[in-house]
């Protein structure tokens, strides 16, 4: 809920040694908390339960196809863009039951809800780009009519930390997709980190609720001339940018471009991609078994349009190879997208470019496609 627009939006510097005052004050709502933390080498949203717990003094570097770590001494906690893991996997699980069966000792068969009764969950350090893959997430799962119940019972005891973005990686281009990198009210808390601590803005009244019992003090005009300049940068240091112009129209008029053949050349269809994507939805449904057959519980599990099985109807595999699987990637993000949910599903966090074990860019996919189509 946003905070009502007549009552005083909480703002203030909260210290760097306060931290651990906002992660009390979750913990006293009763929220699990996550946040960003270095594992396997990598920053990933792990439990957190200090400010210690932060990757304090690391940034990385990205490319297509890689992603490094480095130990830099800075201060902060935040120095770095993001990591493999967006919010995708806290709401709509990797693999998780969705029912079970069974025979009552009549033999009939009986069905029971297996549907989450989740702790509400508090996530530090989200990103503008991964607020707006929420948002299209939230479209899909959360639609009128057909609210998808495992995603809601998470979604619905969300506490949102947001931390504006000041070191975009190589491979982000949320600017041109009109995403980032600045944080928007859609979450609780906005933070700006800087050497010393945080200028926290309260966005909703969750927000200002924990805001409240922190112990802010006033955002100096120095402090705040810093964060405007950081914010400026972090804006103007992107050099990757997704091609403006309709994708969807540029996209379908080039269905049998030479391009998707050279792609499919180097792709592994691996499904990497997909999977890092914060916005990619696809699933599918298994039934596992019971070795006695006397029950079975009913999975949904990601897939992705890169697998033989997702295209496969009645002994018939639609897209039969990698082209046909790349192509129906993009088009489908970039293009028809638009037709279900009113804008690109692409919001720029450069995750598929990074994670690709072969470097494929889709923004340099894309204009090849638009400039040799002759677009
Ligand atoms: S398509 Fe790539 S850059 Fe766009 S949202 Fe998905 S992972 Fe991020
Ligand atoms: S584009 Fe890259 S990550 Fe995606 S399926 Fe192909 S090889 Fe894997």
């Amino acid at each position: 809920m946003a905070v009502n627009a007549t009552s005083p939006v909480r703002r203030g510097f909260l210290p760097r040694e306060a931290f651990d005052t906002l992660l009390r004050a979750l913990d006293g709502a009763g929220y699990d908390c996550i946040g960003p933390r270095v594992d396997a080498d990598a920053i990933l949203y792990r439990e957190v339960s200090a400010g210690a717990d932060l990757p304090q003094g690391m940034e990385e570097t990205q490319a297509p196809g890689q992603y490094r770590l480095r130990e830099t001494g800075t201060p902060r906690c935040f120095a770095w863009a993001c990591g493999p893991q967006a919010l995708k996997p806290h709401l709509f699980a990797p693999r998780e039951p969705l029912w079970r069966s069974e025979r009552d000792s009549e033999g009939r068969l009986q069905f029971r809800s297996t549907a989450p009764e989740p702790r509400p969950l508090a996530v530090i350090g989200v990103r503008a780009c991964d607020l707006a893959a929420l948002a299209l997430q939230d479209q899909h799962f959360l639609r009128a009519g057909s609210t998808d119940p495992y995603y809601a019972r998470r979604r619905e005891g969300l506490f949102l930390v947001a931390v504006n973005c000041t070191h975009p990686a190589a491979t982000c281009f949320c600017v041109s997709t009109g995403d980032g990198p600045q944080a928007g009210d859609d979450c609780d808390l906005v933070l700006d980190e800087l050497d010393d601590g945080y200028a926290v803005r309260a966005a909703s009244s969750k927000g200002e609720t924990i805001a409240q019992q922190l112990p802010l003090q006033a955002v100096t005009e120095a402090q705040q001339a810093q964060i405007d300049r950081e914010r400026e940068a972090a804006s103007t240091a992107q050099s990757r940018a997704m091609p403006a112009g309709n994708l969807r129209e540029h996209l379908f008029n080039a269905w049998e471009h030479p391009r998707w053949a050279q792609v499919a050349e180097r792709c592994l269809s691996c499904g990497n991609c997909t999977s890092v994507c914060p916005t990619c939805f696809c699933h599918q449904q298994v039934d596992v078994p019971t070795l006695d057959g006397s029950s079975a519980t009913h999975y949904r599990e990601w897939d992705s349009c890169f697998t033989q099985n997702h295209s496969y109807i009645h002994g018939i595999t639609l897209r039969p190879d990698t082209r046909s699987r790349y192509r129906q990637w993009l088009t489908h993000k970039l293009g028809s997208w638009h037709d279900q949910y009113g804008r690109s599903g692409c919001v720029g966090c450069g995750r598929c470019l990074t994670w690709c074990p072969v470097g494929i860019d889709i923004t340099e996919e894309v204009s090849a496609l638009l400039k040799e189509a002759g677009t």
